[in-house]
């Protein structure tokens, strides 16, 4: 088996009346990226947090870079809550350096690094300029390079991608994709599913505090039928008797879609009755679909983040 970084069974955890978690399990495996994804108020935060320590489960158990004591492993992760906040008069190369001397760097060290990583990031023209004079996301970056400035093994980012744009949410897929390269583990949450399905190899989907699926992207989707898409040169004939009563044709391209499964004898009649099929396409469910049946209600889908 695997090496895991992160592994729970049974997290249980109450807030007065509401079950937050009701008996989630993960395991990710060492140098993954992994993705907890759900609607809001899902559970996502309080896993996370559970996870870490922050919060003690009512019932339940987890282990993370094999420690049965969250806190105990501390220095080795870095955390980037789905609260943001630096202070705002502090420069972008003294916040990193902090945050890091938080996870036992010397503030030289930290104000060292801070320098490169800044560089790298394309922000090294405001690494002496207060923090309240930057832009959302450049502050957001900041904050995410003070929670690798330590260079942890394991990488917990809680809607890392919210509140960045498209350019922004590129990057931070490419600094998490290099966190890996150098063998940390990345777990994040997310409630916008196109994250998920261009960076994780396992995803957990998890809805009102427990567990809905747990596997990769690919699986996930498998666990609705695919679906054939056909146009025909002609609307209509005797061979219309071979299609199901629900596949309807769209407007008047004659554009049919119907169940992947059992499609063969269909084409066959279609083929045989003259029908003139131009042309034949299977459409695998995105991820988003798979989503949506998963946790049973809408979520967001594009890039755009909805948060
Ligand atoms: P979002 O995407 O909206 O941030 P989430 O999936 O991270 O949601 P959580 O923040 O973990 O969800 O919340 C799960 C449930 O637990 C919600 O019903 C929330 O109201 C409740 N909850 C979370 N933290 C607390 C707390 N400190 N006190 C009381 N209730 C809480």
């Amino acid at each position: 088996m695997a090496d895991l970084a992160v592994e729970a069974e049974g997290l249980v955890k109450r807030f007065g009346q509401t079950r937050a978690l009701d008996g989630i399990g993960l395991a990710v495996p060492a140098g993954s990226i992994h993705g907890v994804l759900g609607p809001n108020g899902a559970g996502k935060t309080t896993t996370l947090r559970t996870l870490l320590g922050i919060l003690d489960p009512d019932s339940g158990w987890r282990r993370i870079l094999g420690q049965d004591k969250p806190m105990r492993a501390a220095r080795r992760i870095g955390y980037l809550p789905e609260e943001r906040g630096l202070y705002p008069s502090m420069t972008p190369r003294e916040a990193i350096a902090f945050l890091g001397a938080l996870r036992g760097l010397t503030l030289a060290e930290g104000r060292r690094r801070a320098t490169a990583l800044l560089d790298e990031a394309g922000l090294g023209h405001a690494a002496a300029q207060p923090i309240r004079t930057l832009s959302k996301g450049m502050a957001q970056t900041v904050q995410l390079l003070g929670t690798i400035v330590h260079r942890p093994g394991l990488l917990v980012l809680d809607e890392p991608f919210s509140g960045l744009d498209a350019i922004n949410q590129q990057r931070l897929e490419g600094l998490i994709r290099a966190q890996v390269a150098q063998g940390a583990t990345v777990l994040f949450s997310t409630h916008v599913i196109a994250h998920a399905e261009r960076l994780c190899e396992r995803i957990t989907v998890i809805a009102k505090g427990g567990v809905r699926f747990d596997g990769t992207v690919a699986e996930a989707r498998d666990r609705l039928p695919s679906r054939v898409q056909l146009r025909t040169r002609h609307g209509d004939g005797p061979w219309r008797g071979a299609l199901p009563a629900d596949a309807v044709a769209r407007d008047r391209d004659w554009s049919f879609a119907l169940p992947a499964d059992g499609i063969e004898p269909i084409l066959e009649a279609l083929i045989a009755g003259g029908a003139g099929i131009e042309t034949l396409a299977i459409e695998r469910p995105s991820l988003h679909e798979a989503f949506v049946a998963l946790v049973g209600e809408p979520v967001a889908q594009d890039q755009a983040d909805a948060a």
